[in-house]
């Protein structure tokens, strides 16, 4: 278990799962099934018109979210806000309705927690949480926890996607400890799904078109996660259920990765991914496990 090449894979991952799934996104599986085939290639087009490789907000705000880690030295609400609104000026190609709202909102009070809402239920807060996992690895889960959610009620402050949020990033560091994929489903899906049954996904049919609801979102990203045993097969599963499929993709590509490591990364895949991105992702990556202070040998360090 190299722990640097898995938390580079999780980031990697995040960043194909984003770009796979954005071609398709929005549209039903016999739709994809209709144009592609089977959907498998990093081609671009979409909604979006995206260039082959080009990633979208679910990449961009992880990287503004784990800069502002990084320039900190910390989780910070302030500057996690901060780093999205900058993002948001540089007006990225998609942005979700709730993060616009409540960014706009902290623009006009400064205050870096959106108020409380139950309707805020959407996966924006959930598809950015990789740096926070990163960069707390090694703290305790209660001060995990509140990291998680610093970072997630600058857009979204409700139960139901700080859960989402919550069992993913711990999912990550377990992943980073080595824990394998039954330690994962069991510690932490299956619990999630018992505390909120909006999160069952098993003995329910599979989820196809999955909306940006949280709870939707994470059912789809479980079953194509844990029903496959690689990388490529993962990805491919999520993404042509369609639906939020950028998003989708980039959770299921960001749990892929850390559990599967960079050599299960397809290299057409990984040659196609946008090369600023990539090397951001691997950068950020490394910065952010330095960050955690969790010991790295010397020589795990590749770039
Ligand atoms: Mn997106
Ligand atoms: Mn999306």
């Amino acid at each position: 278990m190299n722990l640097l090449d898995h938390a580079t894979a999780s980031y990697l991952g995040l960043a194909i799962g984003d770009a796979l799934g954005a071609t398709v996104e929005f549209m039903i599986p016999r739709e994809i099934k209709l144009k592609y085939g089977v959907h498998q290639t990093l081609c671009g087009g979409g909604w979006l018109h995206l260039k082959p490789g080009q990633v979208t907000d679910d990449t961009t705000m992880s990287l503004a979210l784990g800069g502002a880690i990084c320039l900190q030295g910390k989780v910070d609400a302030l500057a996690s806000a901060q780093a999205f609104d900058a993002w948001m000026r540089s007006k990225p190609v998609d942005i979700g309705n709730t993060v616009r709202r409540n960014l706009i909102q902290f623009r006009k009070t400064g205050h870096p927690e959106a108020p409380y809402s139950d309707h805020d239920a959407g996966n924006g807060a959930a598809m950015r949480v990789l740096p926070v996992a990163l960069a707390t690895l090694g703290q305790s889960e209660q001060q995990v926890r509140d990291a998680c959610r610093l970072q997630a009620h600058v857009t979204h402050h409700c139960a139901l996607s700080d859960a989402a949020c919550e069992a993913l990033v711990l999912m990550v560091q377990d992943a980073l400890r080595g824990a394998d994929k039954l330690h994962l489903l069991h510690q932490h899906a299956h619990p999630l799904a018992a505390a909120h049954p909006e999160f069952r996904f098993r003995a329910i049919k599979p989820v196809h078109n999955p909306s940006g609801y949280v709870a939707d979102t994470l059912a789809a990203v479980f079953q194509s996660f844990f029903d496959t045993d690689n990388f490529r097969d993962c990805l491919i599963d999520i993404v042509n259920r369609g639906g939020d499929a950028d998003t989708t993709g980039a959770i299921a590509g960001m749990l892929a990765g850390v559990l599967y490591g960079r050599d299960a990364i397809p290299k057409n895949w990984l040659n196609t991914l946008n090369v600023e991105i990539r090397k951001a992702c691997e950068a950020q990556a490394v910065a952010l496990i330095q960050l955690s202070g969790t010991p790295v040998k010397t020589a795990e360090v590749r770039y």
